[in-house]
C-alpha cells in the first residue's frame, strides 16, 4: 500500500443474489462499516438492484459501482445500459474490461478504451479490469498482455483523468477458480502497472491511481495480498456475496 492511501475493497456480486438478498446485505453491511474510516468499501450489484441499493447507502461513504456501460452515451442499442444512467441512479464507479466481459462476452479493447472514456467523461470512475490468461502466463507473456492492454484501454486518455481510475489486475486463471496468485506474483505484476503509469504520466499521477488486486481473494488470503507494497485494494467476487466473508475480508484489511 502507497503511503497515505487507504485500502479500497470492492465486491462484485456479478448475476447473483436475490433483490430482497441485496437489500438485506446492503442494509448490514452499512451498519458494519458504520464508523470505520480506514479503508473504503464498494459494492458492484447488477444492474436491476443498483437504485435501490443506492438509496440504502446514500450518505454511508460506501462506494456503488455498475458492472458494465455501454460506450455510446445513448441510441438504438437494445438491451444495453448507459453511463449516464448508472450514474443518475447514484452510481460513482463502473466495471469496465472484466475479464468475463472480454471472454465470454468477446469485449475487445477498442470497445474498452471507448467505454472508459465515455465514463471518466461524466465523472464516473471506471475500474479497469486487465489480467492475462493462463496460457499467457505459462508462456512468459504476462507483461506482454498487461501493457497492452494498458496502452490499448487507455489510449488517448487525457493525462488529467489518469488520477481517477482505478485498475484492477485480476489474473483469468485466478478468478473465480480457487487459485490465488501469490502475493509476490502480484505485487511484481502490481509493479510493473505502477511503472508503466509513471513512465507515461510521471510519479505523481502513477501513485495517486489505486491498483487493486482481484482473482480468488478470501478472508484467508486478505492480510498478506494487502501488506503488498503495491497493492492498493482488492476486487473480490465470490466471497463477497456472502456478508459473513465479505466482512472478514474487510477487517482482514482494515488491520495492518
Ligand atoms: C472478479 O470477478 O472480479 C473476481 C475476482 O472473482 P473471484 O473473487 O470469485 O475470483
Amino acid at each position: 500500500m502507497i503511503m497515505g492511501k487507504k485500502p479500497f475493497i470492492v465486491g462484485n456480486w456479478k448475476m447473483n443474489l436475490t433483490l430482497a438478498e441485496g437489500i438485506e446485505f446492503t442494509k448490514s453491511l452499512k451498519k458494519s462499516l458504520q464508523g470505520k474510516h480506514e479503508l473504503i468499501c464498494g459494492i458492484c450489484p447488477p444492474f436491476i438492484f443498483l437504485k435501490d441499493i443506492c438509496r440504502v447507502l446514500e450518505d454511508s461513504g460506501i462506494c456503488v459501482g455498475a458492472q458494465n456501460i455501454h460506450s455510446e452515451k445513448n441510441g438504438a442499442y437494445t438491451g444495453e445500459i448507459s453511463a449516464l444512467m448508472v450514474q443518475e441512479v447514484g452510481c460513482t464507479h463502473v466495471l469496465i474490461g472484466h475479464s468475463e466481459r472480454r471472454h465470454l462476452f468477446g469485449e475487445v479493447d477498442s470497445f474498452i478504451n471507448a467505454k472508459i472514456k465515455t465514463a471518466l467523461g461524466i465523472n464516473l470512475k471506471p475500474i479497469f479490469c486487465i489480467g492475462e490468461t493462463l496460457h499467457e502466463r505459462e508462456e512468459g507473456r504476462t507483461k506482454y498482455v498487461v501493457k497492452n492492454q494498458l496502452k490499448n484501454g487507455l489510449m488517448g486518455i487525457d493525462k488529467n483523468h489518469i488520477e481517477e481510475l482505478v485498475i484492477a489486475y485480476e489474473p483469468v486463471w485466478a478468478i473465480g477458480t480457487g487459485k490465488t496468485a501469490s502475493p509476490e506474483q502480484a505485487n511484481e505484476v502490481h509493479s510493473f502497472i505502477r511503472g508503466f503509469l509513471t513512465n507515461e504520466y510521471g510519479k505523481d499521477i502513477a501513485n495517486s491511481v489505486y491498483i487493486q488486486y482481484g482473482g480468488s481473494v478470501k478472508p484467508e488470503n486478505t492480510k498478506e495480498l494487502i501488506a503488498q507494497p503495491e497493492i492498493d485494494g482488492l476486487l473480490v467476487g465470490g466471497a463477497s456475496i456472502k456478508l459473513e466473508s465479505f466482512l472478514k475480508i474487510i477487517d482482514a484489511a482494515s488491520i495492518q
